[in-house]
């Protein structure tokens, strides 16, 4: 048995590829590895890698992150600027036993000795979206939406589970600002004798419930990986409202060694990518009911061609 889950519709063609790995027995390291760099290198999705969106000061400010659900090494990155593929950086830096994890100038000398590629990450399309956000702040919205991670775990036919992730944060995040992708426990989990969870969402209310490992406990106690995920993410939305009277947005996904999966959500429009070996690359649309369940839908024709077209739709500033 074999797949990978991943959040969001925009991993589709990264699970593709990574699967194509897994499908010729290829381990769970180099299959996640190779499916967040497809979403990184993309440039019209606008909150990963190569075209993601700025900061304040117009800088575009990476988060990754890599574990091994065998050893539980994790490599993370943080407040990363121009290098092409972040998460290959945090891979690297999971097989250091200290200064595993780097941030800001730290991580990108590392980068730079290790020869992985630069590239001003910073796109005109992304220049375009902040020009235009500086403009409709001063005019009343809020900044910080446009923001979402590719998180994923991977299971491989020898049984190795692994998690990655990508982001590039809040849109208009504080410089420094570090959110909960590259956070172990937080952003991202992996234990291949249990199963693996990836979050997406507002970071710093994520952390409070450091939901991946939550849901990989919860997993270990038994239980599958659609009640693990919706129990999580029910309990930590709640909570969150009756300390502090809102909850940010909270979206996971996760997928056990046995190759079954799960997933829940706190807001409307979720969506994922799965693939099994049952299941080719499926793209769902996830709803929340009223009662914290969440169901799914396999995305129409109609759904995936609007996605790419309003991804790629010309920014009218
Ligand atoms: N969790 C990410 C962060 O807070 C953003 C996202 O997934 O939407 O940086």
């Amino acid at each position: 048995m074999w797949g990978m889950i991943a959040t969001w519709r925009m991993a589709a063609e990264g699970v593709e590829k990574g699967c194509q790995i897994l499908k010729e027995k290829g381990n769970a390291g180099d299959a996640i590895e190779t499916a967040v760099r497809e979403v990184e290198d993309f440039p019209y999705y606008k909150s990963v890698g190569y075209g993601g969106l700025p900061n304040e000061e117009m800088e575009v400010e990476l988060d990754a992150a890599f574990m091994d659900g065998d050893t539980f090494d994790v490599g993370a990155v943080a407040a990363l600027k121009d290098f092409a593929n972040p998460v290959s950086i945090a891979r690297r830096l999971s097989h250091e036993k200290v200064n595993s994890m780097l941030v800001g100038e730290g991580a990108e000398k590392f980068a730079h000795k290790e020869g992985f590629e630069r590239k001003n990450m910073l796109t005109d399309r992304a220049k375009a979206h902040y020009r235009k956000r500086v403009k409709e702040v001063s005019q009343t919205l809020k900044p910080y939406s446009g923001h979402d991670t590719v998180g994923m775990v991977c299971l491989d036919s020898q049984g190795k589970m692994t998690a990655a992730t990508s982001t590039s944060g809040l849109f208009m995040k504080k410089k420094g600002r570090v959110g909960d992708s590259p956070i172990v426990g937080s952003g991202f989990y992996a234990d291949s004798r249990i199963g693996g969870a990836a979050a997406t969402g507002l970071g710093e209310d994520l952390m409070k419930g450091c939901i991946s490992y939550e849901i990989v406990r919860l997993m270990g106690e038994g239980i599958h990986p659609q009640d693990a995920c919706e129990k999580a993410v029910a309990k930590l939305d709640r909570e969150l409202k009756e300390r502090r009277g809102e909850a940010g947005d909270l979206s996971l996904i996760a997928m056990n060694h046995k190759g079954e999966w799960g997933v829940a959500t706190n807001i409307e429009g979720f969506s994922i990518a799965v693939c099994t070996e049952e299941l080719g690359v499926t793209v769902y649309l996830v709803t929340r009911q009223e009662d914290g369940h969440c169901t799914m839908e396999v995305a129409s024709q109609e759904w995936m061609d609007n996605y790419m077209k309003t991804r790629m739709a010309p920014i009218e500033e």
